[in-house]
């Protein structure tokens, strides 16, 4: 008899999901993680004493409510915080800022005041033209996908087709300049919108197949406003934790998976690092394909297409991280003076334009750090002051295109560097930034690879290119969250619909899992 129903391997928001989902419906359950706490990419630590920070993900870009009621958790006391705007993005100071106001009577006022009467219209339409993905979507999110092509040819006119070839197949500029057409104006909302569309791709603003990154990120959440869990993004895995605990499930930190026990193509348990077996009837793996099958379960177990398939998936991607903690908030000067505001300094984004991204990328494809790098300089504590010590502040800032392929021995210097290049963009503007940083931490995508096991440590879990959506998510062919070994499942953002804090990946891979319980 198995030691359990069912093992969940990896503790992130999708593996609790899941957990949380197969408890709720009676099955025994075990979650075992590698780290020492819950959550993963979207955990929250105590980095700096008295301190605390999101280390990967920091706020709910792309997550529906409805999951709270899905995962049963409404009794929880999570509480979602709305600041008034999710960003402000700037540029040049001749460039007016665009403001990411929640009320939509303040966005309008915004656009008209300080961009005209066009960028209302141009943002109008682009929601529309996203619409016609969010009804797709919408159909297929709590499911096994179908496939995208088939979806395509069956739109239900030549209209609804074209657009939605442009937004699978299109660059996000093919989209943006339908509704921007003037490369010199509305600078900061081109460049806001095109920044979406290369966060989870290898790709620059003008690069066919990523409006569908944009449009994931417009249309998998609610709305595209930015939300964040009291105490951080982390609070969000640590209720599903105790979901699943209180469901009578287990948990067991720092218990790493080494490899699948598997027999006769089907999967019996799990060997930890420290030579403990622990079976199942079920399992279900929260980290990424690449990790899954060629780290624990094994070529040899495998059909040679599928492990062909799983060795093709596109991981590569380049980003770098600053955890710091603040003495003071930056006093903005000149253009941005207005953003001391404490409600609308929590999240500065550096997107001056489209151009200037494409340039980041070309250089970060030569290998170099770029000269003048994008950034979002996120202070949570500002909107959540229990994130730090009363009068002290957490800021993190990320920056896209840290290169990927460092020569040998140089990561910690080009990290360095890139590090005091976006440090120097805030402190251009607020120039008591430098002597208010009292601690830093850099980080980049090798921290991630290392700490949770992300393969070419790949945020997306798989690009979100269009050939690694869909049905074509992990691998075409098997779209969804069956394997080719019998009762072994996927659960994490591998799996459709996709990254980012969803739980959907989690809770989809729980149902198709109960559908045959
Ligand atoms: C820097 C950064 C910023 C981001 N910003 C945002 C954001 O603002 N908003 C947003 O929505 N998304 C953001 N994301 C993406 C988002 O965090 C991820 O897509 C999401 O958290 C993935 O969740 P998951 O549960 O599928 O996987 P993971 O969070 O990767 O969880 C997998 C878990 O499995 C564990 N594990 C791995 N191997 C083993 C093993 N062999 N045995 C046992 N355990 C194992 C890992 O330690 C980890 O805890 C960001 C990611 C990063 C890195």
């Amino acid at each position: 008899m198995a030691d359990y129903d069912a093992i969940v391997v990896g503790a992130g928001h999708n593996g609790l999901a899941a957990a949380t989902t197969l408890a709720k419906n009676g099955l025994s359950v075990l979650c075992v993680e590698k780290t020492y706490g819950p959550g993963g990419q979207a955990a929250t630590r105590e980095l700096f004493e008295g301190f605390k920070h999101n280390v990967g993900a920091w706020a709910l870009l792309v997550f529906r409510d409805e999951m709270i009621k899905l995962l049963g958790i409404e009794d929880y006391g999570l509480e979602l915080i709305r600041p008034h705007s999710s960003y402000t993005v700037f540029g040049a100071p001749e460039d007016p800022c665009f403001l990411g106001y929640t009320d939509k009577e303040k966005l309008v006022e915004h656009l008209m005041q300080d961009h005209g009467p066009e960028a209302v219209e141009g943002l109008a339409g682009l929601a529309d033209y996203m619409q016609t993905y969010r009804e797709l979507i919408d159909k297929e999110i709590f499911k096994s996908p179908s496939s995208l092509e088939g979806l395509i040819a069956n739109a239900p006119d030549a209209k609804t087709r074209e657009i939605l070839m442009k937004i699978v197949y299109g660059s996000a500029m093919d989209v943006i300049r339908q509704f921007f057409p003037d490369p010199n104006k509305h600078r900061c909302i081109q460049g806001s919108l095109c920044a979406s569309a290369v966060d989870g791709t290898h790709t620059g603003p003008f690069t066919a197949g990523n409006a569908l990154s944009m449009a994931y990120h417009y249309t998998m959440g609610d709305e595209y406003d930015f939300r964040t869990p009291k105490g951080g993004i982390g609070a969000l895995s640590e209720v599903l934790a105790k979901s699943v605990e209180d469901r009578g499930g287990n948990i067991q930190y720092k218990a790493r998976v080494k490899r699948f026990l598997i027999e006769n193509g089907k999967i019996l348990g799990v060997e930890l690092k420290n030579g403990e077996k622990i079976t199942a009837k079920v399992v279900l793996s929260g980290i990424d394909a690449h990790a899954t099958f060629l780290g624990l379960v094994g070529e040899d177990h495998l059909p040679s297409d599928f492990v062909h398939r799983v060795k093709d998936i596109e991981y590569k991607t380049g980003y770098i991280q600053i955890h710091m903690t603040l003495s003071e908030l930056p006093e903005f000067t000149g253009h941005l003076a207005f953003a001391n505001d404490a409600n609308l300094r929590w999240d500065m984004a550096y997107i001056p334009s489209p151009e200037h991204l494409t340039r980041c990328w070309q250089q970060y494809q030569r290998g170099q750090i770029p000269d003048d790098p994008v950034s979002y300089c996120g202070m949570p504590s500002v909107i959540d002051p229990s994130l730090a010590p009363e009068g002290k502040y957490t800021c993190t800032i990320f920056s896209p295109y840290f290169p990927y392929d460092i020569p040998k021995g140089k990561h910690k210097e080009y990290s360095h560097i890139m590090a005091d290049r976006v440090i120097g963009q805030i402190a251009k503007y607020a120039p008591n930034f430098r002597d208010a940083i009292m601690d830093r931490v850099i980080v980049t995508q090798k921290y991630f690879e290392n700490t949770f096991g992300l393969t070419e440590g790949d945020f997306a879990s798989g690009l979100m290119h269009p050939g690694q959506m869909w049905d074509k998510r992990p691998v075409p062919g098997w779209g969804g969250y069956k394997t080719p070994i019998e009762n072994l499942y996927m659960c994490g953002a591998a799996c459709h619909p996709g990254p980012g804090v969803t739980c959907i990946p989690g809770y989809n891979g729980a149902r198709e899992v109960l559908n045959t319980w």
